[in-house]
């Protein structure tokens, strides 16, 4: 029998609410026993641990270097000073705003780019378009864990001699079509281990490149351009990953095989049951590739689906299921973006951010808990008529959050 919204009176989906995600990581005595080592040492930075991490993401990844740092923001504002970037960056504006403020915080001009209307990731042709005499670098994002087309995107890059770097935030674990590991591409990548990632070690950033001499000048630039004899040659950060983390790195690398193996699953699962909804759409990966589904986002389209993403939204907030709204705005409708450059229309981001609609997924989820929110899904669908009344104005129903 269909269930009833909980909106149209029903019992909500969920007893209690289910979160956007979480991290999944490893709680077990060896955990804990290696934090106790660190704190009885008291050496709890620049000592083994986050060299051994280091190496095992290398290992894991198949890159030259692995330098770890205390976040993938400050991981993108120390990798564009090493590369001693001049001129615009170009970024998409479909992403999350720590990709732009990277760039400012080097002083350097945001350009925009729109994303590819399926893949949502940084398109080729929009970024040709936006390329000038003064652009310094490109700087691409694996949207959601969906590779960026990066061999398409160097090659353009390539032409004018500008380096491509990744914010591969979201991309831990996913794949090229050619195989090789998120991370291996570009100049550079820099991933995020904050919570709301795929992997995740509390928090802090790791960038990947098979270039020595720049991996060097980062491990300098981390370290307040410090080499030791306290003749500091640039002015770096304090850009350092806690040993701590790297405890929380090594253990949750671990199990992340097998982890990111059901997580494809469990996004599969959602694609199985929501692709036949109308007005539904999925991101596309790209042919060959393997996602790392950092979020399980749908685009709503209101005309086929009988709602739009924000009544959606609401009706699924009555049934216990948290939503986001990611991205939205994006960054060139940001406050801090609107002076930066904007060489035309981006019509993709724009209808992207105004129909993402953010579902919950983490790596450790139930499956049946994906059957419940997409049964939820299609009763809202179906009763989308006597819905529409009752939440068209979204504000006047409260639930934690809209966003
Ligand atoms: C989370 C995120 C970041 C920032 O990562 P931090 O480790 O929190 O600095 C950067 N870019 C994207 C696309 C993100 O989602």
């Amino acid at each position: 029998m269909q269930k009833i919204p909980a909106v149209l009176g029903g019992p909500p989906a969920f007893a209690r609410q289910i979160p956007v995600t979480r991290p999944t990581l490893r709680v077990d005595d060896d955990v804990l026993a290696s934090m106790r080592a660190v704190l009885e040492s008291g050496m709890t930075t620049n000592a083994t641990e986050v060299a051994a991490f280091e190496r095992e993401v290398a290992d894991y990844l198949g890159v030259g270097h692995v330098v770890a740092v205390s976040s993938c923001t400050t991981g993108l504002m120390l990798l564009l000073q090493a590369l001693g970037v001049r001129g615009e960056v170009v970024v998409p504006s479909f992403t999350f705003m720590a990709s732009g403020h990277a760039v400012r915080w080097n002083g350097l001009p945001v350009t925009f780019a729109d994303v590819a209307a399926e893949t949502w990731t940084l398109d080729g042709p929009s970024l040709d378009r936006v390329l000038g005499p003064t652009t310094g670098a490109v700087l691409a994002v694996h949207t959601f864990g969906a590779p960026a087309p990066v061999e398409e995107l160097e090659r353009i890059c390539a032409a004018r001699d500008i380096p491509l770097i990744v914010d591969s935030a979201h991309g831990f674990g996913a794949r090229y079509p050619s195989g090789s590991m998120v991370g291996s591409g570009a100049t550079a990548e820099v991933f995020s281990l904050s919570p709301t990632k795929p992997f995740s070690a509390g928090e802090g950033g790791l960038i990947t490149t098979n270039d020595g001499s720049l991996a060097a000048e980062l491990r300098l630039a981390r370290e307040y351009g410090n080499p030791g004899d306290y003749d500091s040659r640039f002015a770096g950060l304090n850009g350092r990953m806690p040993e701590l983390s790297a405890v929380v790195g090594r253990a949750t690398l671990r199990d992340f095989p097998g982890w990111i193996e059901r997580r494809r699953g469990l996004a599969g699962r959602y694609a199985e049951r929501l692709v036949p909804v109308p007005g539904l759409t999925f991101q596309r990966l790209p042919q060959g590739a393997l996602g790392s589904h950092k979020d399980l986002v749908v685009r709503v389209d209101p005309a086929a689906f009988g709602l739009n993403r924000a009544e959606l939204s609401t009706c699924l907030h009555a049934e216990n299921i948290s939503t986001r709204h990611y991205f939205d705005p994006p960054l060139h409708r940001q406050t801090a973006y609107r002076s930066a450059g904007l060489p035309g229309p981006l019509p993709v981001t724009d209808r992207l951010s105004e129909q993402a609609l953010t579902l919950p997924l983490y790596s450790h989820m139930r499956a049946e808990e994906i059957d419940r929110i997409a049964d939820a899904i299609w009763a809202v669908h179906s009763d989308a008529g006597r819905l529409r009344d009752r939440v068209s104005d979204s504000r006047s129903l409260a639930y934690g959050g809209s966003r």
